[in-house]
């Protein structure tokens, strides 16, 4: 698996990443021994990437991935951990004092001593200053203390990242996680990426399927996706389904060919699906993507190209 530098963190990161959100069950259930196979069959196969959150089925996700890691045996500097704050079950709090007591529960349900990231979980729900002048600082701290190395922000409009890296101290946000932006349907992140660069900020791009809408299976029932949208990646699907081909095999190439983006965080439940999305890797860089296949889906989703939903409050 092709390792990719993540900014100037000097983390090497696996290109695909395996995000946890499913073993939280947010697409449905996944059995204790599924969800350990995964992610053995991860780190078998080069996978040193790992994504979590304490808002993924209420905590969930971060109990059952410390339980999988632990059981894999695996040294703690092989891997790279990130989780986040300020999103939970109850609610959103971005507060100082809840983002670090946060990370000392997100440690011991991971059953580590730190995180490779933290993150601030989809900060569009809060006034974005309040992330500049309190959130930050807070993290910083946590930083110093050694509980996190690096620190990130996330969520899905992508100006909240030029308002924020704009106005916090050069240095104090080291990654963004920007999610649904990087795929055959939606690439407007691209746009975004010199000016990543230009601060040496690490780019992770998350939800390589949409979230489900470029799968076989559909999106689950939560999706925010707007009916068109749904729609139109339903007839993706079911047209490769019907040329013998895989909508998330192409999906998930289709992702990693910017070499701008370090790392694309894919949700798994299962090695079986682990094995796919690692061999759709492997295969890219062999072969490289079914041209023609691209382009006849890149026509069937024209119609709703960077088409999204509305995410967070207005700000001010
Ligand atoms: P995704 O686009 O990665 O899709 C995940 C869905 O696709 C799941 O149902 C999964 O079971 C299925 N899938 C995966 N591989 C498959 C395969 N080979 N064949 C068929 N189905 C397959 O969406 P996601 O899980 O939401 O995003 C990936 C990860 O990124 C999350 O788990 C999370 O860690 C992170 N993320 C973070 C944020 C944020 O911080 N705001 C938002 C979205 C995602």
């Amino acid at each position: 698996m092709e390792l990719r530098e993540l900014g100037l963190t000097g983390l090497r990161v696996s290109t695909v990443g395996f995000g946890a959100s499913p073993l939280g069950h947010v697409f449905g259930d996944v059995p204790r021994d599924t969800a350990r196979a995964a992610v053995r069959r991860a780190l078998d196969l080069g996978i040193n990437f790992f994504d979590t959150s304490p808002y993924y089925g209420g905590t969930v996700s971060e109990s059952v991935l410390g339980d999988c890691l632990r059981h894999a045996a695996v040294p703690r500097d092989r891997i790279v951990v990130a989780t986040k704050c300020g999103r939970y079950k109850e609610g959103f709090d971005f507060s100082a004092e809840r983002v670090t007591r946060s990370v000392d529960e997100s440690l011991v349900r991971l059953g580590l001593d730190y995180v490779d990231i933290l993150h601030c979980h989809d900060i569009e729900f809060t006034n974005l200053d309040q992330i500049v002048n309190e959130t930050i600082p807070a993290l910083q701290k946590i930083k110093k203390s050694g509980k996190a190395r690096f620190i990130g922000i996330t969520g899905l409009p992508l100006n909240i990242y030029t308002y924020v890296l704009d106005r916090v101290p050069p240095g104090s946000i080291d990654v963004i996680l920007s999610y649904c932006h990087f795929g055959i349907n939606d690439t407007s992140l691209i746009d975004l990426l010199p000016y990543l660069k230009s601060k040496g900020i690490g780019v992770i791009s998350a939800s390589p399927l949409a979230m489900g809408l470029l799968t076989d299976n559909g999106p689950p029932e939560w999706h925010p996706a707007p009916e068109e949208l749904k729609l139109a990646c339903r007839a993706a699907a079911d047209h490769c389904r019907k040329k013998g081909k895989s909508i998330t095999k192409l999906a998930m190439q289709y992702s990693l060919m910017n070499n701008g983006i370090s790392t694309v965080l894919v949700g798994m439940n299962s090695a079986d699906q682990v094995e796919e999305n690692v061999a759709a890797a492997t295969e890219l860089s062999a072969s490289g993507i079914d041209e023609e296949l691209l382009r006849e889906v890149e026509a069937i989703l024209a119609p709703v190209k960077n088409l999204t939903w509305p995410s967070g409050i207005q700000q001010a």
